[in-house]
């Protein structure tokens, strides 16, 4: 298939899930402007979700200063503002049917023991298995698990191509529950996704490596087809991916007419000289924007 291809969706329902674990930085600036002109250029929806479901790598603040600095730049998002730490019902449902399913276990291992047991894959551990069959007598389950094979999962994404992972050898079963009582980001973003009816997925490239489980968990689920489309990864000049860990700087929304004519250029887009204030370079960017002129990355930022 063209990896330019228009999404096979219609109506396109599309969204940007930021986790407020920090600021706005240049990648997630640019992967925000990427989903959303995608949506505008199908004429479709773009809804806004705050993945707030981990708080101990929360950033007190963090939520409200995302949505600021998004209207700061004119973003208009469609649906209603939803919150993860709101949908804790929705995860246990989800768990739920999976347990009964029999796509879900409970796995009593330790972290110590699973890297005792575990040969690295292409994201952490492989989860060896250890609990598959039960947990061992006298032990009780610590966190669920969501049990996958060595088939291939593939996908086609509208800029990376051909991707696909066997789930079993490269990234084992997935954690929903984790051990320490909070819900895995696996569940939490497809059960959503399901639920909000997203017909499109663009994000950022470091998520590409979450997606053939995704894609497993989704189809567990009952979810409806969904298309990808993973943008260019934002790295330092180091090589490491742009994040709060690698001290990326935040976005400064007093600038936001010259940081989103960076990130169209990054995106590949360069709006020319006289489209100088925000409107009009969202004006020009609303008419221009094609994803076949977007990089598949991964792009340095000094
Ligand atoms: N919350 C995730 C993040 O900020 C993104 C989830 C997604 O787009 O699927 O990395």
């Amino acid at each position: 298939m063209s990896v330019t291809a228009d999404s096979p969706y219609q109506p396109y329902r599309g969204r940007f899930a930021p986790s407020p674990t920090g600021l706005l930085h240049a990648g997630s600036l640019t992967t925000a402007v990427g989903s959303y002109l995608e949506a505008k250029r199908h004429g479709g929806q773009w809804w806004l979700r705050m993945e707030d479901l981990d708080p101990p790598r929360e950033m007190p603040g963090a939520a409200d200063d995302i949505l600021r600095t998004l209207q700061a730049f004119g973003f208009e998002w469609d649906g209603e503002l939803s919150y993860q730490h709101e949908r804790h019902d929705a995860y246990r449902a989800a768990l739920a049917q999976l347990i009964a399913q029999g796509d879900a276990y409970g796995c009593a291992c330790t972290r110590r023991e699973i890297a005792d047991a575990s040969q690295r894959g292409v994201d952490g551990m492989v989860y060896p298995g250890t609990c598959r069959n039960g947990v061992p007598a006298g032990r009780h389950a610590r966190a669920w698990r969501l049990r996958v094979d060595d088939t291939l999962t593939q996908f086609s994404d509208r800029l990376q191509g051909e991707c696909g992972q066997r789930l079993q050898s490269e990234i084992g079963d997935v954690v929903l529950l984790r051990a320490d009582g909070f819900w895995a980001y696996q569940l939490a973003v497809v059960v959503d996704d399901i639920a909000q009816g997203m017909t499109d997925i663009v994000r950022g490239a470091d998520l590409l490596v979450s997606t053939p489980r995704q894609l497993w968990l989704r189809q567990r689920l009952g979810g409806a087809p969904v298309s990808h489309c993973h943008l260019p990864l934002m790295v330092n000049t180091a090589g490491e991916k742009l994040s709060k860990q690698t001290l990326a700087a935040a976005i400064d929304a007093s600038l936001a007419a010259s940081e989103l004519r960076l990130a169209l250029t990054r995106l590949g887009h360069t709006p020319p000289p006289e489209a100088g204030n925000l409107a009009e370079l969202w004006q020009w960017a609303r008419a221009h924007w094609q994803l076949r002129n977007v990089p598949a990355g991964p792009i340095v930022i000094a």
